[in-house]
């Protein structure tokens, strides 16, 4: 089975055209996202819509999806953060804003074989930043691998007996083969809104026949994206940090 691993990615249509185009000429037996469809970018609807139809799709919500329902405050998000979720809430269609609010909490099991979660596999919400918080979430996996997002960074941790280790994944293409008698946490970076300084969509593709997993970094229309966003009533930073990956 080969799946597409993908997540964040913020109503981003320009970059989640270019994935779409990018696994047109592949094999994608199962598509599966870690949430966060809307907020940040001026495409909410058509994100939603292209998603949506894909089959079959795994997927969990994530905190800007819940915000936008009303599933949670936005207390905890920045000004401009906030801002994009009031502008995404005006916008939203009926038939999306269900679509969002029946969206699973993580973690869920795909396939019976990896898990997915949105932040981490003991709250939804919570980052992975460092080995100290995979620590914890390693506690919690029941599989041997587990996919997350939510920090927008391509990282890998690995538990060997009980050592933990992280492993950020530089540059444009990457691939780990998983092992026997080691335990994963993956984050495949964000599709919509990177901010590892690399602005290119992030993205990974699962062959578990392999048992190995590609990262890519791609091309996609920043301009594109970044006029939307100067077009709309968005704050025009959230334009500003397409292009540096920020
Ligand atoms: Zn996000």
């Amino acid at each position: 089975m080969r799946y597409l691993i993908f997540s964040d990615i913020h109503g981003n249509l320009e970059a989640l055209n270019a994935l779409m185009k990018f696994v047109a000429k592949r094999r994608i037996d199962h598509f599966v996202c870690l949430g966060d469809l809307v907020g940040y970018g001026a495409s909410p609807n058509e994100c939603i819509q292209k998603v949506r139809s894909l089959h079959p799709l795994s997927m969990i919500r994530g905190n800007h999806d819940k915000a936008v329902m009303g599933l949670d405050s936005i207390e905890t998000f920045n000004p401009v953060a906030a801002a994009a979720i009031y502008w995404t809430k005006k916008k939203i269609l009926k038939k999306n804003a269900e679509f969002l609010t029946h969206l699973p909490k993580g973690p869920q099991v795909v396939d019976e074989t990896f898990a997915i979660c949105h932040g981490s596999p003991f709250d939804e919400d919570y980052y992975i930043f460092g080995e100290f918080d995979a620590a914890e979430a390693f506690d919690y996996l029941k599989l041997q691998l587990c996919f997350f997002g939510h920090t927008h960074f391509p990282f890998v941790y690995t538990k060997r007996d009980a050592a933990v280790d992280g492993t950020f994944l530089e540059g444009n293409s990457n691939e780990v083969k998983l092992e026997k008698g080691v335990t994963y946490l993956i984050n495949p970076g964000s599709v919509g809104q990177p901010r590892d300084r690399n602005p290119r969509a992030s993205f990974a593709i699962y062959d578990t026949d392999a048992h190995l997993i590609k990262f890519f970094r791609i091309d996609y229309d920043i301009e594109d994206a970044k006029a939307k966003i100067l077009a709309s009533a968005l704050p025009p930073a959230l334009a500003d940090r397409l292009s540096l990956g920020i």
